[in-house]
């Protein structure tokens, strides 16, 4: 591609996406690849999502990446991959692309956190216990159910959403345990040996703690997907009580990094993109 072409435009399409790193982390990604690429943020409204997808093409838009609310909204508009067929159940997409002038729907979010939990933990035969059943806990639900735990049990304040969850895992799983509980104390955090916070409870100062100390236990992994603050509430109190932690950096670097291959064909460089994450992360907390 010559130095003047236009760029090819990729983004986080969501409501709101302020609060996204992926615009840092994949522009320094093109950058240091010297790939003629601009990553942007497109805020857009529900009223206004079927007219910005027929303009894509005119925008130059080659792939987006999908944000609250519209992992499961996109799929009017996209057909799952052909390696993502599962995505029709599960029915959470967290990337597209153009490919052969088709939108193609993925989700990097399961292979992502898949990886991350896999250097940390060995999920196998393990009982696992989340909160939240919106877009990211349906990716990390079937991330786990394929790792093989035990069982898991979930809780989310909308109890539709969880009855859905626990069925659409059934589905895709046979005989997978996964039980759908009416409140926290169901989740029977003392019996597991991962917690997964998939709520944006912690993302706010003010937020308070899902689960008190009297719930958890020392030999727990709690694992919150925020990563802005980096330790939440939950993170804090866990590792006050002398568990271990991880918080949702890691899983935004490998998801991004897997977006970024189905959208250029090239490997993600690694250290750039997580350096982008950490000066990210330092910019938004320095004020
Ligand atoms: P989402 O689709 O809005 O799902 C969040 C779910 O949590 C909703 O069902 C919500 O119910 C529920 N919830 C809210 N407050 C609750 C409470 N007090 N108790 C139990 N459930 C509650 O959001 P999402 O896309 O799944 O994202 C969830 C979090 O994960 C966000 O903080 C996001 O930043 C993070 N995330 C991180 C990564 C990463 O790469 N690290 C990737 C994706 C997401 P209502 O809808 O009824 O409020």
């Amino acid at each position: 591609m010559g130095k003047n072409s236009n760029p090819k435009i990729y983004g986080v399409l969501g409501y709101p996406v302020k609060h996204s790193f992926s615009p840092a982390m994949h522009n320094a990604a093109f950058s240091a690849l010297k790939i003629n690429a601009k990553y942007k943020s497109f805020e857009v409204k529900l009223d206004q999502l079927k007219d910005f997808f027929a303009k894509m093409a005119e925008k130059n838009i080659y792939g987006l990446n999908i944000t609250i609310p519209y992992k499961e909204k996109i799929l009017d508009f996209v057909s799952p991959d052909k390696g993502s067929d599962y995505l029709k159940e599960l029915k959470a997409v967290n990337t597209v692309a153009r490919q052969e002038g088709i939108w193609k729907g993925f989700n990097t979010d399961v292979a992502g956190f898949s990886q991350h939990l896999k250097e940390i933990f060995a999920p196998s035969g393990k009982k696992v216990a989340i909160l939240g059943a919106g877009g990211a806990a349906r990716a990390v639900a079937y991330a786990l159910a394929e790792s093989a735990v035990s069982e898991i049990d979930i809780f989310d304040i909308d109890a539709n959403k969880v009855k859905d969850l626990a069925l659409v895992i059934k589905k895709l799983f046979l005989n997978f345990q996964i039980n759908a509980v009416n409140n926290i104390a169901g989740l029977k955090i003392k019996d597991k040996d991962l917690l997964i916070n998939a709520t944006p409870v912690g993302l706010k100062e003010s937020d308070f703690c899902l689960v008190n100390e009297e719930m958890l236990h020392k030999n727990l992994l709690v694992y919150d997907l925020i990563y802005n603050p980096p330790e939440t509430k939950l993170l804090a109190l866990a590792r006050h009580i002398g568990a271990r932690t991880a918080n949702g950096l890691s899983m935004l670097l490998y998801q991004g990094m897997l977006s970024f291959k189905i959208w250029t064909g090239q490997d993600a460089p690694q250290e750039v993109m997580w350096k982008a994450l950490q000066g990210e992360l330092n910019a938004r907390n320095s004020n």
